[in-house]
């Protein structure tokens, strides 16, 4: 059966058109994750116009080695599933800015502005937001080499993986010390070192750490280097105290240092949570009209690739709805 206007055929894929800035799109959808990715799916089948920007393909995803609770697949690669998130975009004739940077998002007489880093502009009547977040890092030798090979910084995605491994926890808040409880169930071994001396969790989260029979906590101590050749062996600690150092064997350790939304482009536009991400009602809607937030970006919980694309789904739909009750389209 034909299907006017929409044009998916895997086996023909051709190189995306470059956005027109002359031209006003019914939706632009910034980002490249699986929250922009899938609202462009789901907004091209509504064959309204469209076009995405972003810096890169897969987002967050692309940083994944394993991947086990994405539904459809035992176990994939993050590069091998953003391939397919790609792969599945590119089956549709969707104009793509891809490595630009987008800077700010405004919004002038009814119409979204969205400039980029370099000058160029793109203009749209709805915008999906969906530009994710970044991990903090620790910044110390060792992390960048080891990362997805020891180094972790999702529990949620790579507990399962450490299962009868010794493990170090970075951190003292909420995250560090939830990974830690649920590392508990699996790994022999955990050693919390948070950087501040006591600790920022929540008292009922350490009750339930501290109940944990082989779980150390070091606070006032800095992870000075995470070891390896191939693989995490081992973590070096600094006591900000004494200033000595102690190196643990360990498989691995996650990061559990904070998140930054990349949300700096809708700062000066759009209502923001303390922290910094996009606040969104369940329907996807933000603070301004026509722009609507998808994914890590937002205050929607839990970070995972489902949710976001999830949310993606919602918010290119929202958008349409707007549209179409507007009059707009
Ligand atoms: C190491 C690691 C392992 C993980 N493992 C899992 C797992 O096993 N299972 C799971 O479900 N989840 C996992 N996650 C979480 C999951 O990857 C994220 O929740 C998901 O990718 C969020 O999707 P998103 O589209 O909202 O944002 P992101 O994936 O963060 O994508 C944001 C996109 O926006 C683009 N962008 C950002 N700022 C700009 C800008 N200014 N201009 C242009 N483009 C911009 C980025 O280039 C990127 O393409 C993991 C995360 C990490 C870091």
């Amino acid at each position: 059966m034909e299907f006017p206007g929409i044009s998916f055929n895997l086996s023909a894929l051709k190189a995306a058109s470059r956005p027109d800035p002359e031209k006003v799109y019914d939706l632009l959808i910034l980002g490249g994750g699986p929250a922009a990715l899938t609202a462009a799916i789901y907004a091209a089948r509504k064959t309204i116009t469209l076009a995405l920007i972003t810096k890169e393909f897969g987002g967050q995803v692309s940083e994944t080695s394993e991947i086990e609770n994405y539904i459809g697949f035992q176990t994939i690669t993050g590069t091998e599933l953003t391939n397919r998130f790609v792969e599945h975009v590119k089956g549709f004739d969707i104009p793509i800015a891809e490595k630009e940077t987008i800077q700010k998002v405004e919004k002038d007489g009814g119409l979204f502005l969205v400039r980029l880093h370099g000058g160029a502009a793109f203009r749209g009547k709805t915008v999906v937001f969906a530009t994710g977040k970044r991990h903090r890092n620790l910044n110390v030798p060792g992390e960048k080499e080891l990362r997805g090979r020891g180094v972790a910084y999702c529990s949620i995605c790579d507990a399962p993986f450490f299962r009868g491994k010794r493990v170090v926890v970075a951190g003292g808040g909420n995250s560090a010390v939830t990974a830690a409880i649920d590392l508990a169930k699996l790994a022999t071994e955990i050693t919390v070192v948070n950087f501040a001396a006591g600790w920022q969790a929540d008292g009922i989260l350490l009750d339930n750490l501290r109940r944990q029979g082989h779980v150390k906590m070091l606070d006032n101590s800095a992870v000075a280097r995470i070891e390896g050749a191939d693989r995490v062996s081992a973590v070096a600690i600094r006591n900000r105290t004494t200033g000595g150092e102690t190196t643990i064997p360990a498989d691995g350790i996650f990061i559990e240092i904070g998140l930054f939304a990349n949300t700096e482009p809708v700062r000066d536009l759009a209502a923001v949570s303390p922290s910094g991400e996009l606040i969104v009602d369940c329907a996807c809607r933000t603070s301004v009209e026509g722009l609507f937030g998808a994914g890590d970006a937002t205050t929607v919980p839990y970070n995972q690739i489902v949710i976001s694309a999830g949310e993606g789904a919602k918010a290119a739909l929202g958008a349409y709805d707007y549209l179409l009750k507007k009059g707009l389209i």
